[in-house]
């Protein structure tokens, strides 16, 4: 097993304590709350679509270092691409996290957020990275409520 020191990369570190995107959005046209109750994890995501566009996106909150380092290098990762480019990211994110460690090879196109690889070992840490993306989908969807990870939301979805 990896000691649980290695999961705190130096960027990750970095990103919980100066976050990018770490504001909120006036006249967002899209927002939705993250909730993660076994870690105490709050987020807050505004969007400002162009189209399809994800023109600009800002988070508010409190939490662990790995969610809010999550939700900060997620913010980074996402701005300027299209709905349909975040959730390709979003599912490439979610698969390295859940994958087993043989399959250890993270995709190029995580780029930094491939430092959270670590997390999947830590099955409880899985909920604190994959909050912000969670969220993230609410916030495309503009569905202005809140997303927890203890309540298995739509079973038709
Ligand atoms: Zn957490």
């Amino acid at each position: 097993m990896t000691p649980l020191s290695e999961l705190y990369q130096q960027v990750i570190l970095d990103h919980n304590s100066h976050p990018q995107n770490f504001h909120k959005l006036e006249n967002a046209d899209g927002s939705a709350e993250g909730y993660n109750p076994l870690c105490g994890d709050e987020i807050h995501i505004y969007l400002k679509m162009e189209g399809e566009k994800i023109q600009d996106i800002g988070f508010l909150g409190s939490g662990c270092a790995i969610s809010k380092a999550s939700t900060s290098i997620m913010t980074a990762s996402i701005k300027g691409k299209t709905k349909a480019e975040a959730k390709v990211i979003f599912q490439k994110f979610i698969k390295m996290i859940t994958s087993p460690l043989e399959d250890s090879s993270p995709d190029p196109d995580l780029g930094k957020l491939s430092v959270f690889k670590g997390v999947r070992e830590f099955p409880t840490r899985i909920k604190c990275a994959s909050l912000a993306w969670h969220t993230l989908q609410a916030a495309l969807e503009n569905k202005n409520k809140t997303v927890t990870t203890e309540e298995e939301s739509d079973p038709h979805g």
